[in-house]
């Protein structure tokens, strides 16, 4: 099955449905989109290119996404989506890897570059001055047969963001896609050809394979002109073509609340421009997804997923999330939900075998969503993928009703005089005092505990923050011995591409000065 008949079958039920925009303009109806595919297939297969091999995307969020991503899978080849914000020679090592054949830049990413990607046979600009001509739309319709693929062929080879080491490719089929669009529907929320997706986030990740859900469902696709999130601009666009859905990772969605709040938007006025928010990718703690539910309303869904099972783990729902008077309603708000449809989801210990309820140990998965391998990394691929089950590299506990709360990474874990500390908690803590604008907890060397807890606060704008007052109420809210020893006052954390913040670093500095 190639992900591509999706696209040829919305085409032929409804060519006219407005398919693509670029902000409130429609650039591309169900028919025209499917067209373009052809259009372009037939330039990949009259050069040469070869069911299974891979063109590359060094492209921020375009309305063009689109249209090379299915044309690649009408060709039967796979894309590698490449962060846009990534240096160019961390995008060189992945096309490398990858043994890409072609690469589509987008006009930015060209001219922003003084040197440039190199052995590949093309390198495609799909806008600005040297916008390639292979965007000249033929006159007559083209008529290109889908290429025959296999439900395990590799559709989309996504390199890991690589926080630690260099990045893995993470080979994800046709089936993992299809798999993932399905249970959106029976997991994360309703579609119809009336709504519309936003493409907030990157493309190349998450945000950009919930296209298949919509595309399944005959919706509109659209990326906001600025490429990325800006909230006003997102929230223009809401009201002017009608709510939009969206995945945000935490961060976006807590500057999508400042922005609703700061310009005095109702809750209504925020269900008329936001139909669903689904969030994930990184923590979100409680105090901030509490206020996001009072600022902009029950649009809110919660997704646990990795890049190696992408989009699908577990899913907090939208009624969950509102279900306040539910005895257990602030323990499954700390929790990332149940176990997605496809998937079944399990917490072992390090062999492998299932550990108590309520005991912390990695999380593992198992289901069509879950990547065929690490691409061409066997020893990495018979690591992660163990009899069958994903070994996800986090740590959590299910609950007696299947609800699973994530600790950490098992390598964010901090162990001190042998106790297992898990950071989220502390920071949990730490968030809900006044001031705290964010909060990172990581683990120092140190001779005498082996670790001890030190956390980075950031005070919201303008605000003294006093560490004696953010002891006290760690004290009264956690154990004594996982209250940092340390705290370190930050104008900002450092992030990845994703939002995420990058724990190595902070670590590192810790390292540094000592
Ligand atoms: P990536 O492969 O870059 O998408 O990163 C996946 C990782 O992000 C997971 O293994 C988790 O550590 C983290 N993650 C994903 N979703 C959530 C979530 N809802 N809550 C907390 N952490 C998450």
């Amino acid at each position: 099955m190639n992900l591509a008949y999706l696209l040829q079958r919305q085409a032929l039920r409804d060519p006219e449905r407005p398919a693509i925009l670029n902000g409130a303009q429609t650039v591309a109806n169900y028919g025209q989109w499917a067209q373009r595919c052809q259009h372009l297939a037939t330039q990949f297969q009259a050069a040469g290119l070869q069911p299974g091999d891979r063109v590359a995307l060094f492209m921020r969020n375009h309305v063009r996404y689109l249209e090379v991503v299915f044309a690649a899978w009408w060709a039967g080849l796979a894309v590698v989506p490449i962060n846009a914000k990534l240096h160019l020679r961390e995008a060189q090592w992945i096309i490398d890897n990858a043994q890409a054949r072609w690469a589509f830049v987008t006009g930015d990413i060209a001219s922003e570059n003084n040197e440039s990607l190199s052995g590949l046979e093309r390198v495609i600009e799909v806008d600005g001055r040297k916008a390639d001509a292979l965007w000249q739309w033929p006159e007559s319709p083209v008529n290109t047969p889908i290429t025959e693929r296999r439900a395990d062929d590799l559709a989309w080879l996504f390199y890991t963001s690589g926080t630690t080491g260099r990045p893995k490719g993470v080979m994800i089929t046709h089936r993992n896609l299809l798999t993932m669009g399905l249970g959106y529907f029976c997991d994360v929320d309703t579609v119809s050809a009336q709504d519309t997706i936003a493409y907030a986030a990157p493309m190349s990740h998450g945000a950009g394979i919930y296209a298949i859900p919509h595309l399944m469902a005959g919706a509109r696709h659209m990326v906001p002109p600025s490429g990325g999130l800006d909230p006003t601009e997102l929230f223009a666009l809401g009201q002017q073509i009608g709510p939009l859905s969206m995945f945000a990772a935490p961060t976006i969605v807590k500057r999508l609340v400042e922005h609703a709040e700061a310009a005095g938007f109702s809750v209504d006025a925020c269900g008329q421009t936001f139909k669903t928010i689904v969030y994930g990718g990184a923590p979100m703690y409680a105090a901030d997804i509490q206020r996001a539910l009072r600022v902009m309303g029950p649009r809110f869904v919660q997704i646990f997923g990795q890049g190696e099972s992408p989009m699908v783990g577990t899913v907090l729902s939208r009624q969950q999330l509102q279900d306040t008077q539910h005895a257990k309603y602030s323990q499954r708000l700390a929790s990332v939900g149940l176990a997605q449809t496809p998937v079944r989801i399990r917490v072992t210990d390090t062999q492998g075998h299932d550990l108590p309820l309520g005991e912390v140990g990695e999380v593992v998965i198992q289901g069509d969503s879950v990547m065929a391998g690490y691409w061409r990394n066997p020893e990495a691929t018979t690591q992660a993928i163990q009899q069958g089950w994903l070994f996800t590299g986090d740590m959590g506990c299910l609950d007696v009703d299947g609800f699973l709360t994530l600790k950490d990474r098992s390598k964010d874990m901090i162990i001190s005089g042998g106790s297992n500390i898990y950071p989220r908690e502390i920071e949990e803590v730490l968030l809900h005092a006044p001031g705290v604008a964010e909060a990172a907890v990581v683990g120092a060397p140190d001779a005498e505990w082996g670790e001890v807890v030190v956390a980075f606060v950031v005070p919201q704008t303008g605000q003294e923050l006093d560490t004696a007052l953010l002891d006290k109420l760690c004290l009264e809210e956690i154990a004594r011995f996982k209250r940092p020893k340390r705290y370190e006052i930050v104008a900002s954390l450092p992030k990845n591409n994703y939002g995420k913040v990058l724990k190595t670093e902070l670590r590192q500095r810790l390292a540094r000065a000592t």
